[in-house]
């Protein structure tokens, strides 16, 4: 893998960090600033209004003398942490509670203007020059009998605005970074169950597509990347084996095919050049004939295998009785049957069986396991071939009392060219795809066979086929 996913994440981890920062940056200290002047400024107002309400009436009411003003006026500033002032309508500065009260030495403010706020309620400058720095200011009109006799005004330096400003920001950063930091936990998740594991599967792949097929891998994982590594994994196993059959195909074809051709060679070359004496010719050209039927037969065989399996068997399906096809099929073996003095007994039920098959097909179904019953079964036997009825099925079985077939080779015995050694003295004809031919007759009409065998008591094969229902309601 080159790396590519995992950069594209931590790019994304990058990316998202850095615009956290900017938006940050950007966009959070004016908010915070404006907020913050917005709360101070509201506040503000709401004591200026409180003291125009209180103190500063009953001062101009003379209920209060200044100095008490004063006092309770200073306590508040220190509270409010801002100065706050009573001045009059002219800007002449009655109170102020950052200076001592002087009566001699006036204050005035000059051009006091108490609408310098416009339609907000507070204004941020130098209050008409007063201060050197900028100040947060708000004015309340102090009124008695619906006139205005004053105003208080309070101040407070923008700098400590500032400061809370910046201190809430600082506390943002360090927000940011924990929530940065918190997010590589997602980033080491990515990378352990996810970034890990692909690049395994990806190895994995890349073995495959090498043709390292028998390359064994599992991921520890029950979630959706094990079981893509597990599904992987089994393709190629089934890859690996279907290859290994191609071989063990292939080289049985081959083999199959040398023996009888090596013999044909060999009885024609010792024809040719006098070995065997004209004399003996036809016993010869007799054997050789024999084998050229043992290499069609072969060569017949595969070709219905190999139709079988890429087709998927075109079926030519048809209601038929299957009593007559056994009956006909059981004749055909007549000749074969006397020179082993064997008998086939038909246990058929029912005169006529209607069944919904491929007749050629099963008919040839018939032929092999009639025929193998007889190759394998002993001088002077019977073979029985029944037919019953369950349910909506037909079962038919082909029973000898044979040769058997030994317990570890009946799975094998429906492979190709499988053939046990039990068998070998007795059937040097056997293709060993007999079997594999049926099995795939059977099982591409949607039915089983299957195999009961004793070695040494004989084999029976049974195989089922859907009952005929058009002809069960004419019975
Ligand atoms: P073949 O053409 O060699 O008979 P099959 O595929 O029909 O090939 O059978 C495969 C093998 O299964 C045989 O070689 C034999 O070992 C075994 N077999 C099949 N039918 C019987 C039977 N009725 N009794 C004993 N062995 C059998």
């Amino acid at each position: 893998m080159k790396k590519t996913l995992y950069l594209k994440f931590l790019l994304a981890y990058l990316i998202f960090g850095i615009f956290g920062l900017v938006i940050l940056a950007t966009f959070v200290p004016s908010m915070t600033m404006e907020h913050l002047i917005r709360e101070r400024a509201n506040s503000l107002y709401s004591e200026a209004t409180l003291i125009a309400n209180t103190y500063a009436r009953n001062l101009y009411n003379s209920k209060i003398s200044l100095e008490a003003v004063k006092d309770q006026l200073d306590t508040l500033a220190v509270y409010l942490d801002s100065n706050v002032q009573i001045i009059n309508p002219s800007g002449r500065m009655i109170l102020d509670t950052d200076m001592p009260i002087d009566v001699e030495n006036e204050v005035i403010i000059e051009a006091f203007d108490p609408t310098i706020t416009g339609t907000s309620y507070y204004v941020i400058d130098n209050f008409f020059n007063f201060y050197p720095n900028e100040m947060l200011s708000v004015i309340a009109p102090i009124t008695n009998n619906y006139m205005v006799k004053g105003y208080v005004a309070i101040h407070m330096d923008m700098a400590s605005i500032n400061e809370s400003c910046n201190s809430l920001l600082t506390i943002s950063y360090i927000t940011l970074i924990i929530l940065f930091l918190l997010s590589l936990i997602i980033l080491i998740f990515f990378t352990e169950f996810v970034y890990l594991p692909l690049r395994r599967i990806t190895y994995a792949t890349e073995q495959y597509a090498t043709g390292n097929m028998h390359y064994e891998f599992s991921l520890d994982s029950e979630d959706e990347m094990g079981y893509l590594a597990a599904c992987l994994s089994y393709m190629a196993s089934e890859i690996a084996r279907s290859e290994d059959d191609q071989k063990k195909f292939v080289a049985n074809v081959s083999h199959d095919f040398r023996s009888p051709l090596t013999s044909i060679q060999g009885y024609l070359e010792a024809m040719l050049d006098g070995t065997i004496p004209p004399q003996l010719h036809e016993k010869y050209l007799n054997i050789v004939l024999n084998e050229t039927q043992r290499l069609t037969k072969l060569t017949n065989s595969l070709l219905t295998l190999n139709n079988l399996n890429t087709k998927g068997i075109l079926l030519d399906i048809t209601d038929f009785d299957i009593n007559q096809v056994i009956r006909s099929t059981a004749a055909s073996f007549e000749g074969t049957c006397l020179k082993k003095s064997i008998a086939i007994e038909l246990i058929l039920t029912d005169e006529v069986m209607y069944v919904t098959a491929d007749m050629s097909k099963i008919q040839q179904v018939l032929y092999n396991l009639i025929d193998n019953a007889i190759k394998f079964s002993h001088h002077n036997s019977v073979i029985k071939v029944e037919t019953t009825e369950k349910k909506n099925k037909i079962f038919v079985s082909v029973k000898d009392t044979g040769i058997g077939i030994p317990k570890e080779d009946l799975k094998l015995i429906w492979d190709r060219f499988y053939k046990s050694d039990l068998s070998r003295g007795k059937d040097k004809k056997g293709t060993g795809l007999g079997l594999s031919i049926t099995k795939e007759i059977i099982h591409s009409h949607n039915e089983h066979i299957n195999v009961i065998s004793t070695p040494g008591e004989g084999s029976e094969f049974i195989f089922s086929l859907p009952r005929s229902e058009e002809n069960d309601e004419e019975d």
